[in-house]
């Protein structure tokens, strides 16, 4: 290959922009070149153009020359860069493998290159033959991306190199996913093959992506060209910062407990009705052929879990790309392709107004703590109880009522009790998945037990004394009448004793402990969607 052939004679003639920060060397103590603002905020300087920190970073992570190194916004940029650097447009034309990454395709029709696509074989391995045969004297580049995205496999090493020796013209070798292969790819063989392009990326195993850091490693002489034509300050110097900073931690666990996510949902699927072939992976997706795509992609959808259709890609038909998640995102997909539904995000809120002649009452109740919480009942005390509720069962409320204190409290706190009781009744839905049982035993000077039971029977089991008639300004048998009321609206069997020497605390107990076993009681397993009877309803 010569090098000088490929390049576009715009290229060629370029006078590349020079910055002020290329022409004078860091190690001044004033900067006057740049025209920038000189009161400090942190980014009020231009960024390092040629990131310069970062590529030494990357150069000894990687262990290749710092002048092999080009860092891009995202793949995207040196995607266009070789285009832009070795295409003519309208008369050269590059070849690629298909199905594979959609952006190698669009950015050859935004420069204006012809765009060669050759089929995989059946298995999606690379056919030598077939690439070479589709090259002419137009054809720059050859892009190969392995593992390839959508299929998910490493593309066999002698049918790259072979080639790669055979072509006169650049090979890009896009590499987004070696991490995930186990293998090594061919950074470190770049003297072997000089007219490999390697492609990386920090989004996928690094876990930068929105950081946008693609990498292109090349001979120093590729690097070069690409770097004359970028934008100059093509990374922002929060991006250089940012990344150097995870840079720090290398990201093997992580990368590791993907790979054992991957097996275990393959093998999870494999076995499910409709799926007719997961495909093998050495990335951190899954390529799956289904009988129905289109209806398993529309219910994952109704279940609020989007994955990428390729059903269109060529080879592809009625397959998904299932990006591997987290293990309880992965178990819900799993739980969803095998036929469930799950709740929608906010399934367990609920809104409740209820309003009488001697209450008006507005209350929301998450019962996964995704609102911040607000009380006011009128009643100071009472007020103070129910924040305690909030606080220590997770359970957001908000709360507002409007009673007839003229009157007296009773018909508050009572109305109040009822609503709240409502609420965590609605809020549970179907109840599948949650823990049922809740029993807690916290000490103060005083102890309060008290056991939940969310079955469906409505029962209350009181045995409190307090040692005052009135507590917190509250008649004392309003608290038992507190969690009556509640017991009834939430259908849920309740056991309260409590005792100490200061009705203040015994109250305060009580609630905290009803909270805390009302946490319990209401917890979801993300993993488990059974309903926690053997009867089989609550
Ligand atoms: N290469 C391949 C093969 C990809 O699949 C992707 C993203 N899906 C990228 C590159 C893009 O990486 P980046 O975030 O660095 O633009």
């Amino acid at each position: 290959m010569e090098l000088n052939n490929l390049i576009r004679k715009n290229i060629k003639a370029l006078k590349s922009y020079s910055t002020a920060r290329d022409e004078a060397e860091a190690g001044y103590s004033v900067y006057l070149d740049a025209n920038e603002n000189p009161f400090e905020n942190g980014v009020n300087r231009y960024p390092d153009p040629r990131q310069r920190e970062l590529k030494r970073e990357i150069s000894r992570i990687y262990d290749v020359p710092v002048d092999r190194i080009f860092v891009g916004n995202g793949s995207d940029e040196p995607i266009d860069l070789v285009y832009r650097v070795f295409c003519e447009p309208g008369i050269d034309n590059v070849v690629s493998i298909a199905p594979t990454y959609g952006m190698y395709k669009v950015a050859a029709q935004i420069n204006d290159v012809e765009y060669r696509e050759v089929l995989l074989e059946q298995d999606f391995s690379l056919n030598p033959e077939k690439i070479l045969e589709a090259v002419d004297g137009f054809t720059k580049l050859i892009f190969i991306c392995s593992p390839n995205n959508p299929t998910g496999n490493l593309m066999d090493e002698i049918a790259i190199e072979k080639i790669a020796t055979s072509f006169n013209g650049l090979v890009i070798v896009d590499e987004a996913y070696m991490d995930f292969s186990g293998k090594e790819g061919y950074i470190k063989k770049l003297d072997d093959y000089p007219n490999i392009i390697v492609f990386r990326t920090f989004s996928k195993a690094w876990a930068m992506a929105g950081l946008r850091i693609g990498l292109a490693y090349a001979q120093p002489e590729i690097i070069k060209l690409l770097s004359s034509i970028k934008y100059p300050y093509n990374i922002g110097s929060d991006t250089q910062t940012a990344a150097l900073k995870f840079l720090r931690n290398r990201p093997d666990d992580k990368v590791r407990k993907i790979i054992e996510e991957r097996k275990r949902v393959a093998e999870e699927i494999e076995s499910i009705q409709g799926v007719e072939c997961v495909y093998p992976s050495d990335a951190n997706f899954l390529l799956v052929r289904f009988s129905d795509s289109v209806s398993v992609y529309n219910r994952l959808i109704e279940n609020g879990i989007v994955v990428r259709d390729r059903s269109k890609q060529p080879l592809c038909s009625g397959c998904l790309r299932l990006t591997i998640g987290l293990p309880k995102e992965n178990d819900k997909m799993i739980y969803v392709l095998k036929g469930g539904n799950v709740e929608e995000k906010t399934g367990r809120r609920v809104v409740i107004e209820r309003e009488t002649k001697e209450t008006s009452i507005f209350l929301e109740m998450d019962l996964d703590g995704n609102l911040d919480s607000s009380i006011e009942t009128g009643i100071p005390f009472f007020n103070h109880m129910l924040d305690q509720l909030t606080f220590h069962s997770g359970i957001s409320i908000r709360l507002d009522v409007t009673g007839d204190l003229e009157v007296d409290e009773h018909h508050t706190i009572e109305d109040t009790a009822i609503v709240l009781g409502e609420a965590i009744y609605k809020a549970l839905g179907t109840k599948e998945g949650i823990a049922r049982y809740g029993f807690l035993l916290p000490m103060d000077d005083s102890v309060a037990q008290v056991a939940i039971d969310l079955g469906g029977r409505a029962y209350l089991n009181w045995d409190v004394k307090f040692c005052k008639d009135v507590v917190g300004g509250i008649s004392a048998d309003m608290y038992r009448h507190v969690f009556y009321s509640l017991s009834i609206a939430s259908k849920a069997t309740i056991y309260i004793s409590a005792k100490g020497d200061n009705d203040h605390h015994i109250a305060e107990s009580i609630f905290k402990a009803f909270a805390r076993s009302l946490k319990m009681a209401v917890k979801k397993d993300d993993t488990n969607y059974k309903l926690p009877s053997t009867k089989g309803s609550l």
